[in-house]
């Protein structure tokens, strides 16, 4: 609720988890790290520590590993029926809904988010993700199968893979760490959540709401801790079965190498480049504004953004205008502040990145249309950004900036081939956006473009059934949806003899012609 017609007040509640400790939940305590170590914790708003948390090293991770094993391979998760399962996601779901609030205000104060996109982005889709995954619980089976030898009985079973390592980004942070315990558990695997080092403190909290809504001990252990420390623990750790992974494709490619020790399960979301294409009879009213959004949104802390405008060059001077007047009317402040639309990036290391980018884009002979720097000298805030006349192969459009930076470019072309290949000329295949009023132009772009998603004529819609994912090198798997909880299952198959007589090994006995 607001403290005054301009700010939202800080809870008391958030003050309170704030001063107190933020340790590891392994089993069934909370404890400090072994060595001791702690992190502080640092609103990206004002640059001031606002929270210390443990950073989990080797020992720690060992110890959450043993736990998630017994919980999986002894413990009653494994063995309990998946109505009961369903049962405890439902009612950590309610219970992440009656602290609205109180998470989103803890999202805010230690990411940067404003907060209503923190209720919205982190919250809300926390919950969806909850509810609809607990309805597969006991939904995925396998199937009988029909093989070429007589008087068999052959048979698929899924089961849950064990025990999950889910490594997540800054980004969205409760988020990012619910849409991967909640198909985990749903497909009755046990969970180590490792929040990224700078944002875990709404990972935290979920700990305390798991615990008190009566999870059994084990079954979801939060650990927060430096990536090269606790992540790459989890990653080599051979007790741990799959390694659900979000974060930047350089890391995830050293986890590719590093999972092919144990040969465990890995899945990836990683990073982007995406492509917006807007066609000349396109409705700029609505597509201009949503391109702005889609870059501007979450200070472009969103792995899907639309960092690669291409216009088609009749309209081209129109839609920059357009984004540099939504940019220039965006509003940048404190995330605390009523109406403001964009806060900081997440750290002063984040806020350097992408001001680099900036400065070195400029020297490789890109244009600044507008923006193009640091907004005053507390917190870690930089314009909303529109950068033109770049070369294509420089690296403010090559690299994923992952900051409010848009590099628009005219579209000359009118074949869609050629179209679709700009965009695809790019390592990335995250997501991609066409806007048209031609349905047609709009389905062929969606085939012919390299990437995990394509929307026509909408932003990013991330929602709870539809599959999200990367083509190329933003990663492995899907998310979300059916595919999402699939993810965690391992097929088994099974072969029974229903007579004594042939067998497969037996086949070549039986005359085919
Ligand atoms: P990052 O790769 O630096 O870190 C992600 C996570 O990996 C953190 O928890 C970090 O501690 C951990 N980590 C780092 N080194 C590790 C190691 N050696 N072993 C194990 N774990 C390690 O990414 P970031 O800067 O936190 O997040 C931004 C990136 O995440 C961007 O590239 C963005 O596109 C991507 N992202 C992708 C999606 C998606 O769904 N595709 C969603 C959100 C963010």
């Amino acid at each position: 609720m607001p403290a005054s017609a301009e700010t939202y007040a800080i809870p008391p509640s958030v003050d309170a988890f704030l001063a107190g400790d933020h340790n590891l939940l392994i089993g069934d305590r909370w404890t400090p790290a072994t060595s001791g170590e702690t992190l502080d914790i640092v609103n990206p708003a004002t640059g001031k520590v606002i929270a210390k948390a443990a950073m989990a090293g080797v020992e720690d991770v060992d110890a959450a590993v043993r736990a998630a094993r017994h919980a999986f391979d002894h413990g009653p998760w494994s063995k309990m029926m998946p109505a009961q399962r369903r049962a405890l996601i439902l009612a950590l779901a309610d219970e992440i809904e009656a602290h609205i609030e109180e998470l989103a205000m803890i999202d805010t104060l230690n990411m940067g988010m404003p907060v209503p996109d923190a209720r919205y982005f982190s919250v809300m889709l926390s919950i969806e993700s909850l509810r609809y995954n607990a309805g597969w619980c006991g939904k995925i089976s396998g199937e009988t199968v029909t093989v070429g030898v007589p008087d068999h009985h052959a048979y698929t079973i899924k089961e849950p893979i064990g025990v999950v390592g889910a490594i997540v980004p800054w980004n969205t942070p409760l988020m990012a760490g619910v849409i991967k315990i909640a198909p985990a558990l749903a497909a009755g695997c046990t969970v180590i959540l490792k929040p990224a080092e700078i944002t875990p403190l709404t990972a935290v909290r979920l700990g305390q709401m798991i615990e008190k809504v009566g999870f059994p001990p084990g079954v979801v252990n939060i650990l927060a801790g430096h990536g090269g420390i606790a992540g790459q623990a989890l990653v080599e750790h051979p007790g741990v079965d799959k390694i659900s992974f979000t974060g930047s494709t350089a890391v995830g490619q050293h986890l590719v190498r590093t999972a092919a020790g144990t040969m465990k399960r890995i899945s990836l979301e990683l990073g982007g480049k995406s492509p917006v294409f807007i066609f000349p009879d396109a409705d700029l009213e609505l597509a201009i504004p949503m391109t702005a959004m889609l870059i501007f949104k979450n200070s472009g802390q969103i792995c899907a953004a639309g960092s690669r405008l291409f216009a088609h060059h009749t309209i081209f001077d129109k839609v920059v205008a357009g984004i540099e007047d939504f940019a220039r009317r965006f509003k940048v402040g404190s995330p605390l502040e009523m109406g403001v639309e964009m806060g900081p990036l997440v750290s002063e290391k984040q806020m350097n990145r992408v001001t680099g980018y900036i400065d070195k884009g400029r020297a490789d002979g890109a244009e600044v249309a507008c923006g193009g720097g640091r907004v005053g000298s507390e917190g870690f805030f930089v314009e909303p950004t529109v950068m033109v006349n770049a070369r294509p192969d420089i690296s403010l459009v090559r690299e994923e900036i992952f900051g409010p930076v848009l590099v628009a470019a005219p579209v000359t072309s009118n074949d869609l081939d050629q179209v679709a290949a700009i965009g695809n000329d790019s390592d990335y295949g995250l997501s991609a956006y066409v806007w048209t009023n031609n349905m047609s132009v709009g389905h062929q772009m969606a085939r012919k473009l390299k990437t995990g998603s394509v929307r026509i004529n909408g932003g990013v819609n991330l929602d709870a059934n539809l599959p999200f994912g990367g083509a190329k090198m933003s990663g492995w798997g899907r998310e979300y949806g059916r595919d999402g909880v699939e993810a965690f299952f391992e097929s088994k198959t099974v072969s029974v003899a229903l007579t004594a007589g042939l067998g497969q090994s037996d086949a070549s006995a039986i005359d085919l012609k």
